[in-house]
């Protein structure tokens, strides 16, 4: 369950990009499409590194999943703004079309999926920890692949669901992805437990790939539940967004 980091982890220089597009997906998350020139291509669970500059040279620097498979030169990346968070404010309500951005990447081998990965997926996301899943969620698509997937997305609220619309559609037309919902806030008050685990998962002796995403917390949790379930823990596989 650690997170290996994996020999010739990909670390290259930073490149500037240039903000195209913006779309709200919920009241505090925004997507960012960013046109990065040269940019080398991902993988699905890859990150990069942005770096804002001030005018006075004061610079901040923070992680953020690639929400969409490659496509050329066109990034795409979705933030949630977080209460009092120097950078997440700045991209999710300052950061304007045409305004320049560094970006450092892609980062990480060891979080991702590839489309030749025919086995089992199951995605368990907490709030903004559903990004680098929907990216693998997308790249399943955009290859044609048809291993099983299954998301359990734990969030606030319904209107806090990022990606919601996509999710429910793509869940509606596609019989190899099956997507559940935990609420802690509305209409219930819960957290994720040991039963939805079991429930919306898959059985570890299929031998699934799992994915955990989200908040430190929300990850261990999620992690200890599965090896609880049997699931071997050198497939699970956890990124903590602290
Ligand atoms: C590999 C990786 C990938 C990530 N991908 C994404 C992504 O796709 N989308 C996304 O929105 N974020 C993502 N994050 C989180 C992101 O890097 C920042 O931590 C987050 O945007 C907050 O930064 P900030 O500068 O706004 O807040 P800060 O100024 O750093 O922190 C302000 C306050 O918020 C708290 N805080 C910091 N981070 C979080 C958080 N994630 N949730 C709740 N409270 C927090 C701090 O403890 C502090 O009290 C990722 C993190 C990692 C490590």
């Amino acid at each position: 369950m650690a997170r290996a980091e994996v020999p010739g982890r990909l670390r290259t220089s930073w490149r500037v990009g240039t903000l195209t597009s913006v779309h709200d997906e919920t009241a505090t998350a925004r997507t960012l499409v960013l046109d990065v020139p040269d940019w080398p291509g991902h993988v699905a669970g890859q990150h990069v590194d942005v770096r804002l500059t001030a005018p006075d040279g004061y610079r901040a620097q923070r992680s953020y999943s690639l929400a969409a498979p490659a496509n050329g030169d066109r990034l795409e990346l979705t933030v949630q703004h977080v209460d009092d968070g120097e950078v997440s404010d700045y991209l999710t309500k300052t950061y304007a079309v045409g305004d320049p951005v560094e970006v450092r990447g892609p980062v990480g081998g060891w979080f991702v999926w590839r489309p030749t990965q025919p086995e089992p997926v199951l995605l368990v996301a907490g709030g903004s920890g559903v990004v680098p899943l929907m990216a693998m969620i997308r790249a399943r698509a955009a290859a044609g692949s048809r291993a099983p997937f299954r998301l359990i997305y734990s969030a606030r609220s319904k209107s806090e669901l990022i990606f919601g619309d996509e999710l429910r559609t793509r869940a509606r037309d596609d019989r190899g992805l099956d997507v559940s919902y935990v609420f802690t806030r509305e209409p219930e008050r819960k957290r994720i437990t040991l039963a939805d685990v079991n429930s919306h998962g898959w059985p570890a002796d299929l031998q699934p790939m799992c994915f955990v995403c989200g908040p430190t917390g929300f990850v261990e949790t999620v992690a200890d539940m599965l090896v609880a379930l049997g699931h071997d823990p050198r497939r699970v596989k956890t990124e903590r967004f602290g």
